[in-house]
This record gives C-alpha cells, structure tokens and sequence, in this order.
C-alpha cells in the first residue's frame, strides 16, 4: 500500500485501527472456536467415540491408538479453524501486507499442520506414556521432561523449525555486520551470527529477532528491513536485538515457560482427579490414562495461558524495554531508532496508540507511541547518572 507519511504524533488512521480490530476479532474467534470444540467433545462425549475408534484402528495398541487419537483430533481442530485461516490469509491481502501467492499459502498450511501433530503427537504420547508409568507423581515427570523439550525447542527453532518456512541466510552487508561487531565488543559479547531472513517472498511487514539458545543463538533480520532501513536504523534496531541478547532475555522467558508449565501441569492433574472423580463426563474412564480426557487437559491449558496472558505480555514489555534502553544507549544517536520505530509502525499497520486496556492484555510490546515518547524523554535528559 502507497502510506503517506504520517505524523508519530497524529492518532492511528482509521485503516489502521479497522485492521487491528479484525485482527483481534480473528484471534479471538479462534480461542473461541476452539473452546467450542473441546467442550462439545467432552460434553457430547465424542472423545469417548474417538478413542474407541482409535483402539479399533490400532488393534488394541495403546500407543498407536493415541497416535490415532491426536491425529484425529488434529484433522478436526484444522477443518474447523480453516475458513478463519483463509479468512486471516485473505485479510493480509485486503491490507497490502503479503504477497503471498495461495499456492504457498496453502503449502505453509500443510506444513504448518504437519509440523503441529509431530510435535503434539510427541508431547501427548510422552503425557500418557509417563501417566501410566507413574500415575501418581506423572506431572512432575511430565513437567521435567517438558522443560527438556523447551531447551531442545529453542536450540532447534532457528535451525531446524524456522526454515521449514523461510530462507535465511549470513547477512551479506559488510558495514553491518562491522557494526554489530563492534556493539557486541562494546558490551563484551559476541552473537554469532546475523542471518538475512527472506520474509519478502511471503509479506509486506518488516520484523528481526534474536532466537535460538547456545551455539545457534542469533540476530535474524527480515529482509523487507534491510531492503528499506538506512544503516542507522538497522544498526538500532540490532542493538535492540543485541539488548535482549545481553539481558539474557530467550533464557528468562525458558524460566518463565518452566514455571508457567509446572503450575499447568499440577492444575491439570488437580483438574482430571476432581473431574473423572465426579464422572461429569461419563464418556471418560475414570483412570488417568484413558486420553479420551485429552480435551480436558487442553482446556485446563488454554484457560491457563488465558489467565496468565497479562502477566506473560507484562514481562515481554518489560523486557522489550530494557531492550530499547540498551540499544539508545550504545548507538550513537536517537534518531535512527525513533525513524526506525515509525517505519515499523506504518509498514506493519502497527496501531501506534492502542487503547490502555487492549495494550495491557493482548500486547507482548509497548505501542509504538510509548517507544518512541521514552526514547525522546531519555535523550532530553543530560546524561549523567542518575539515582534510580
Ligand atoms: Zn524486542
């Protein structure tokens, strides 16, 4: 879309804002719809006729018939949430924010699909395979495997998950990387790599991140930024990445996920005793490893991550604070990051003022808006230091 330059000052567009208001319509509609879906499940006791059918397929073998279970259920969930997909594909186009052909979409779907049921399937048959070896302390187990998980995760996303989707390649531009280099010496660490992340096959939007954990920890640049960010502003937005990188923040955020898990997995098995005691839904056996309760445990874990959403985006802005501050004070003028932040806004149709309460509950950043009136407030202050 030809954006005009709009003043960081002026209020958010109306185009803006209708964009951002579906978008998080969308996103709701699909907690909601998958709400539905697992409620229906139990409520009707559909899950118990899955796992039946799933023993049948698999001739009475446990583990196979959970794999028949997950799969089925994943068919389901994905045939339901299809036309809010396209929905969501088509609303990208509407917007000017991808280019992606319907082809590629459809393959990414696929993959998507593909990729979710290997990792889910994994997880669920570890659950099970650990509820009938332990019954009794199986959450804590689950709980300890599942941190392993992340670990392997977060190595593995840059390397292994991210280009099952996007091409990357070691960032070609000399100067930048000189300059990176040189941010890294300045703070006395060293990121191994800035790669190229070709995001403009696929979308319009301008992103970077710093992923990965150990040896294949990294800076990833979308190439929609490099293409239109001078110099000055890359180098901002790397010393930003580079900030979370000093802070340790990917490492944080694991220790946040081990103690959100635990407190998951201690709900769940609270959940499932009270519940399968009470035989609310007769379709479920009372043992626990009868995974026809499968949806019950999604559902304890979704209305979780619900609760704790606030207090999750609550840490991310703060840390994407800490972040800013790190980048205005080893870069060596303000400037380039404020254009750089506006640049953002305008390419990602990023609401610069959103409303107080939808920033507080749905947003992992703080609003354009925000970042750029603090760094404005941090330069007009003399640096020296200051009490805080
Ligand atoms: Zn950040």
């Amino acid at each position: 879309m030809a954006t005009t330059t709009v003043n960081p000052r002026t209020a958010d567009s109306p185009e803006v804002k209708r964009y951002n208001r579906i978008q998080r319509w969308l996103s709701l509609s699909d907690t909601l719809i998958g709400f539905a879906l697992l409620i229906v499940l139990l409520v009707t006791g559909w899950t118990g006729r899955l796992r039946d059918w799933s023993y049948l397929g698999a001739r009475q073998h446990y583990f196979y018939a959970v794999f028949l279970y997950v799969l089925m259920f994943s068919i389901i969930a994905k045939v339901i949430n299809s036309p809010l997909d396209f929905f969501g594909f088509r609303l990208e186009h509407r917007y000017h924010l991808s280019n992606q052909k319907l082809r590629s979409w459809l393959w990414d779907e696929c993959k998507g699909w593909l990729l979710s049921l290997v990792l889910g399937a994994i997880m669920v048959e570890l659950v099970y395979a650990i509820i009938r070896l332990a019954p009794q302390r199986w959450w804590i187990i689950a709980w300890a495997v599942f941190v392993g998980l992340f670990l392997l995760m977060a190595q593995l996303a840059p390397v292994v998950l991210m280009p099952i989707f996007y091409k990357f390649e070691p960032l070609a531009n000399d100067s930048l990387r000189e300059r990176l280099t040189r941010l890294g010496e300045r703070a006395g660490t060293r990121v191994r790599g800035v790669y190229e992340w070709k995001l403009s096959e696929k979308s319009n939007k301008a992103n970077a991140a710093l992923t990965g954990l150990g040896s294949t920890r990294r800076i990833i640049l979308a190439d929609t930024l490099l293409q239109n960010y001078s110099d000055d502003e890359i180098e901002a937005v790397l010393a930003h990445e580079l900030g979370h990188h000093v802070h340790k923040h990917i490492l944080k955020g694991i220790l946040t996920q081990v103690a959100v898990t635990f407190l998951g997995f201690w709900l769940i098995n609270l959940v499932l005793r009270f519940v399968l005691a009470r035989e609310w839904f007769p379709a479920l056996d009372p043992r626990l490893y009868d995974f026809a309760n499968l949806p019950l445990i999604v559902l304890v874990a979704t209305v979780l991550g619900i609760v704790l959403m606030p207090a999750l985006n609550a840490i991310s802005r703060h840390h994407e604070r800490q972040a800013d501050r790190y980048a205005w004070e080893n870069t060596p003028a303000i400037g380039p990051f404020i254009t750089a932040m506006q640049k953002l806004a305008e390419q990602n149709l990023a609401e610069r003022e959103p409303a107080k309460w939808i920033e507080f509950l749905f947003h992992s950043h703080p609003s354009i808006g925000k970042r750029v009136a603090a760094a404005e407030d941090w330069a007009s202050k003399p640096r020296v230091e200051q009490p805080v």
